[in-house]
């Protein structure tokens, strides 16, 4: 177990499960640093979007790493107001040119824009044929939307990608996803660090001598939820993956699961003004 180790997509492609979120760095030196000083820590998994304005940082970093491109995943995302079948296809171009690349591993539909993710799928669908993304998943969807996708997808999603985090752990959806074989990656999967003093936190971060950081990682990579923690701290890109010399036992877990209040940091799918 380390770093690269992998889970499967239903496609047969393998996914580290532990990946970079990049969200809110700064394109430029910003996001060109942390993703160096992750790659040197060993992430070989970026996740990084369109909205997040910094894909020619990552992609320059990637770049100049000298690492072959095929050990490095790279997920991109198509952003709301590119969605449609053509603008897709599009957006995805602009994509790849910022990276720098000729195919990415991972693109998702950012979030189910009401009338138009089941014409973004198809374009999805598309590029994957084509070989231009590896992979192919959603994010932000819930079940209803993916029983709407499903209806008219050929390729099932290999991912979901949700806010999960002790607080907010997403029953209904991961049932859903574990019965139609598509893996569940956790969005703030920190929490955004803003509940770190939680007694359970507390009481399992005591026990083990680890960090809470470390306890929810620990959690999410017992639990087969693909994982990217945000930080442009090579200390803290450390310390959020040195999770791989001690075990959550079985009553550690069930802790875990009783911090679950359904409490979402960001924007219900249902509520998300999308502008459409
Ligand atoms: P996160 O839960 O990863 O928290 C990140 C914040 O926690 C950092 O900004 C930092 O302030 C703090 N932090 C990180 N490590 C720490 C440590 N060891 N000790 C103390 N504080 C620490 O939140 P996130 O960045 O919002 O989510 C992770 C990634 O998920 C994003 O970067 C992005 O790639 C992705 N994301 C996707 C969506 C989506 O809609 N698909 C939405 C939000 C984020």
């Amino acid at each position: 177990m380390s770093l690269t180790s992998t889970l499967k997509l239903n496609n047969g492609k393998e996914i580290p499960a532990i990946g970079l979120g990049v969200y809110k760095v700064e394109a430029g030196d910003e996001v060109y640093q942390s993703v160096k000083s992750a790659l040197e820590v060993g992430y070989r998994h970026i996740d990084t979007a369109s909205l997040y304005g910094n894909e020619e940082g990552v992609g320059q970093a990637i770049k100049d790493s000298g690492i072959p491109r095929e050990e490095i995943f790279v997920t991109t995302k198509v952003w709301n107001d590119e969605q449609g079948y053509e603008e897709t296809k599009a957006a995805f171009q602009r994509s790849l040119d910022r990276l720098q690349m000729d195919y990415v591993d991972l693109y998702l539909v950012h979030w189910p824009v009401p009338g138009k993710f089941k014409e973004t799928y198809k374009a999805l669908e598309e590029i994957y044929r084509e070989g231009k993304a590896k992979s192919i998943g959603v994010s932000n969807f819930m079940p209803h939307h993916l029983e709407e996708l499903m209806k008219d997808a050929e390729v099932t999603p290999v991912v979901n990608q949700i806010e999960l985090h002790p607080q907010l752990q997403q029953d209904e959806t991961r049932e859903y996803c574990k019965k139609h074989g598509i893996l569940i990656e956790a969005w703030a999967p920190l929490g955004k660090a803003r509940y770190f003093d939680h007694p359970v936190l507390q009481e399992l971060s005591s026990k083990h001598g680890k960090t809470p950081a470390q306890i929810i990682v620990r959690w999410q990579y017992q639990s087969e939820i693909i994982t990217i923690p945000k930080s442009v701290h090579k200390k803290r890109q450390e310390e959020n993956v040195d999770i791989f010399d001690f075990d959550l036992s079985s009553d550690d877990m069930e802790k875990m699961a009783s911090m679950n209040i359904e409490k979402r940091i960001g924007k219900h799918p249902d509520e998300f003004d999308y502008g459409v």
